[in-house]
């Protein structure tokens, strides 16, 4: 990436960048990149309709810069060393909007959600086998995240970022 001279601006996140708080998580559907929340919808109103068990929540999706540090520094720089590492990229779909991730939360024999959140990877495992997300043009990453699903072509959109109006935050 080229960027015009006298610009200042630091091109990576440093570590003197990273958030002592942590930046809001966003849920908000609208926020995805339509190319990915069209097909996203699409597949998880499909596994609400075929899994009724338990309701479908979406907990993540468009992160910024700044978010995705603070993420980034879990386990990995000062004062967040002794937590665990949970991501492993500075560059993540999420950035892009093409990327969720979501949980799933048991309902009672009414149908009403209890506070009960499934967290057993044979769960997420058995969704993705009785709802596969691939013919929704989605994958998800397991076993490194089984909660995320992202755009199964998000490579091929990215070389497309301005025609598809991909924007990174
Ligand atoms: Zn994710």
């Amino acid at each position: 990436m080229t960027r015009p001279k006298g610009d200042t601006m630091p091109s990576q996140t440093t570590t003197a960048d990273i958030p002592t708080v942590e930046p809001v998580r966003v849920d908000q559907l609208d926020t995805l990149a339509p190319a990915f929340k069209a097909p996203y919808d699409a597949w998880i109103a499909e596994a609400q309709r075929q899994i009724q068990h338990v309701e479908f929540r979406t907990i993540e999706t468009r992160r910024t810069l700044q978010r995705q540090s603070w993420l980034y520094a879990q386990g990995r720089a000062e004062p967040y060393l002794d937590t665990p590492q949970i991501t492993w990229t500075l560059d993540s779909r999420h950035r892009w909007g093409l990327a969720a991730d979501w949980i799933m939360v048991r309902r009672d024999n009414r149908g009403n959600p209890t506070a009960e959140v499934i967290w057993s990877i044979q769960s997420y495992k058995w969704v993705y086998r009785t709802v596969p997300p691939g013919p929704y043009g989605l994958r998800h990453i397991g076993p490194a995240e089984w909660m995320h699903v992202e755009l199964l072509l998000a490579d091929e959109a990215l070389e497309h970022a301005s025609q598809m109006d991909l924007k990174q935050t």
